[in-house]
Formats: C-alpha cells, sequence, structure tokens
C-alpha cells in the first residue's frame, strides 16, 4: 500500500516524525510520496524523502502560494527535480475556493509547472478545488506532452471525475470519501473511476477518516490510516481489498517510475 499524499514537512509531525513513518510502515503501508507545496518545502520533502526507506517527493509550487511564484522559482524546481527522491512536479493547480492567491496568479503557476514537467518528462501530481473548468482548459494542451498527470483528493462531482477520466487523468482518494456527512457524493462515484486509473492517499495530517473503528485522541491525521481508507473503499467498489492495494500499488510503480 502506498500513500501518494503526506505533508510529513508540517509542523505537526515535528515532535514525532520518526514514529510517524514507522507507525506507516508497521501498519502495512509500504511507501509514501511526501507533498512539496513551496519551493522550501519541496527541499525539505526531498531531505525527508532521502533519509526514509521507501519514501519519494513532489517538487512544486500549490495554489495557495501561487502568488510568490518568480520565474527563478522554475529553474529551483528543475534543480530539485534532478535528485532521485523527487518523482513528480506539484503539488499544483488551482484552488478557487480560498483564493489565498488570485486566479490569475494560481493560473500562472500552474502552466509554469505544467511546462516544467513536460520538459523534465515528470508526472504531475495536482490539486484543483472549484476550479474545474479552468483547470482541464489549462491541461489540456499539455496532457500529451506529461508522462502521467494524477489530480489528488478528487472530491469533485461524478460529471467532473467523468471529465478528468476522459482526459486521461487518475485520481487520488482521501479519507473524505470516510466521511459521512460530505463524503457520500464521492462514496457513490467511487465505482466510476476504473481500477488502473485510482491511487489512495491520506493527506496527512489533513482529512482524518471519520470512520476509524477506534477514534485517535488528536485530529491530527497519519499515513498509518491509509489501509483502513484502501480497506472501506474496497467494500463501497465491490471488490477484494488485498486486490485493491496491489492494483493500487501497481499504478503508483506505473506512474512514478519507482520501485518499492
Ligand atoms: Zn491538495
Amino acid at each position: 500500500m502506498f500513500d501518494i499524499g503526506v505533508n510529513l514537512t508540517s509542523g505537526q509531525f515535528d515532535k514525532d516524525r520518526d514514529a510517524v513513518v514507522a507507525r506507516a510502515f508497521e501498519a502495512g503501508v509500504s511507501g509514501m510520496l511526501l507533498t512539496g507545496t513551496n519551493l522550501q518545502e519541496s527541499q525539505q520533502a526531498q531531505q525527508l524523502a532521502s533519509r526514509y526507506d521507501n519514501c519519494w517527493s513532489t517538487a512544486g509550487v500549490h495554489p495557495h502560494d501561487a502568488s510568490h511564484w518568480r520565474p527563478e522559482t522554475a529553474d529551483a524546481l528543475r534543480e530539485l527535480a534532478a535528485q532521485p527522491e523527487v518523482v513528480a512536479i506539484g503539488e499544483c493547480g488551482l484552488d478557487f475556493n480560498r483564493n489565498y492567491s488570485t486566479p490569475q496568479e494560481q493560473e500562472h503557476a500552474f502552466s509554469a509547472q505544467l511546462a516544467l514537467a513536460a520538459e523534465l518528462s515528470l508526472p504531475v501530481f495536482m490539486h484543483c478545488r472549484d476550479a474545474h473548468e479552468r483547470f482541464i482548459a489549462l491541461l489540456t494542451p499539455w496532457l500529451d506532452k506529461l508522462p502521467g498527470a494524477v489530480l489528488h483528493c478528487f472530491t469533485g462531482t461524478r460529471e467532473e471525475a467523468q471529465a478528468c477520466l476522459a482526459s486521461g487523468l487518475s485520481l487520488g482518494i482521501t479519507g473524505w470519501v470516510c466521511d459521512e456527512r460530505r463524503g457520500l457524493a464521492l462514496r457513490e462515484l467511487l465505482p466510476v473511476i476504473p481500477a488502473d486509473k485510482l491511487f489512495f492517499e491520506t493527506d496527512a495530517p489533513w482529512l482524518l477518516p471519520r470512520d476509524l473503528p477506534v477514534k485517535p485522541s488528536s485530529r491530527r491525521n497519519e499515513p498509518c490510516y491509509l489501509p483502513h481508507i484502501i480497506t472501506q473503499a474496497a467494500m463501497w467498489r465491490g471488490e477484494d481489498a488485498e486486490w485493491l492495494m496491489q492494483q493500487s500499488d501497481e499504478n503508483v510503480r506505473t506512474l512514478f517510475g519507482i520501485r518499492f
């Protein structure tokens, strides 16, 4: 089982990062992709990935941080992406839900990162919230130049899922799907996603699954809860959990070109 979205650089893990990683592997997680959300955190994620076994990282600038994008940011990301731990460009994309950066800044940073990924022949690890139409419009010209593309933490509608799949995107599913209040629509569309386009992630420390059999004392999510998310998703898809774990591992190996 491979967690494609762990924000291990988060300050929430400062006190016990080694223990969090150890707990994940003890729980059956076999690898992790550590998310970089700005230049500094992408550098930190790469360093963490080099410190732990079976960890890799992304290098990119999240839409929330797009206002800090500079022409030289692409050069710094290019340099970072030369490290063997870095296997994708991202987290990049659009988030018109909060607009911490203006839509113009977000679109500029997203397009620049798509160009960088195409230049480096790296897959992209993307984020999209309340921006589906512009997201597809900006991404489409790059699709045949990218070796792969995954939209992480997919929480959109069935129509949006179908449009993403028609564009050849893979979808990352988090513990959002375990939320009995706001995750039901996602739960219902899960069977629409072909098994070879399906990835799983915790997005730790965010999005603690709400239906864990034993409630943890803190709200902090950890990669050790990945097996729970996949087991639940397999149930809602009507598939064997073991089989889905193996299939999604295979998807990770194919998309990111890694061995674990
Ligand atoms: Zn995200």
